[in-house]
């Protein structure tokens, strides 16, 4: 909102009236500006949210639900929303079958989403010279796992020593369980370890 005269934005409301209608937010303003003082009237109106169908994408299945939101908004790759299964990224919109990056509300038919609350499924696999004893864990998305770290997992104690995430390998540095891919250890004889990780397996894949 601003002044029509001046163009300032610097306002004061002087009274406000809800004439919301079935399908639309309205709020009617009577304004000052503390520019140069002229007083008008505004109107603000947003339509009302309308359930939208939203498919989330969350490790190899996907879930269908809807999600409401207002067709007078704009909606675009990247946008966090709180979905009835937690937040979730935009990650593909659909207007007309037509995939596009961005669009607004009005025009969409299906939102395509991924979950940024579950948790990360990585791998982990540990080296017996010759045999692999392979897991699949589920962690935190913001777990932090460093080469280096020493990890009790199932019946073994091992040293971390490679990291691949989506794009490249560690040997050094940390990665959190979120980009991770797999992690590459080898037994050590210690007694002592950083962290247990037997409780995050979801299944021994070797
Ligand atoms: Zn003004």
């Amino acid at each position: 909102m601003e002044c029509p005269i001046c163009g300032s934005d610097e306002l004061e409301i002087l009274n406000s009236k809800d004439k919301s209608s079935k399908k639309k937010f309205i709020e009617e303003y009577l304004l000052k500006c503390d520019e140069c003082g002229h007083v008008f009237k505004d109107v603000i109106s947003a339509k009302k949210p309308k359930p939208y169908r939203l498919i989330i994408s969350e490790q190899d299945k996907s879930h269908k639900t809807t999600i409401d939101l207002s067709p007078s908004d704009e909606l675009k790759c990247g946008d966090i929303l709180l979905s009835d299964l937690g937040q979730v990224e935009v990650t593909g919109i659909e207007i007309k079958d037509k995939r596009v990056t961005q669009a607004k509300l009005e025009d969409v038919n299906t939102i395509w989403a991924s979950s940024i609350e579950i948790p990360a499924r990585i791998g982990f696999s540990v080296d017996l010279h010759g045999e692999v004893d392979s897991y699949k864990l589920d962690l935190e998305r913001d777990f932090e796992i460093a080469p280096g770290d020493i990890v009790k997992i199932d019946k073994h104690i091992v040293k971390v020593h490679v990291i691949k995430t989506q794009d490249r390998k560690l040997t050094s540095g940390f990665a959190k369980a979120g980009v991770i891919k797999r992690v590459y250890s080898k037994p050590v004889k210690f007694n002592n370890y950083d962290y247990d990780l037997t409780k995050d397996i979801v299944k021994k894949t070797s």
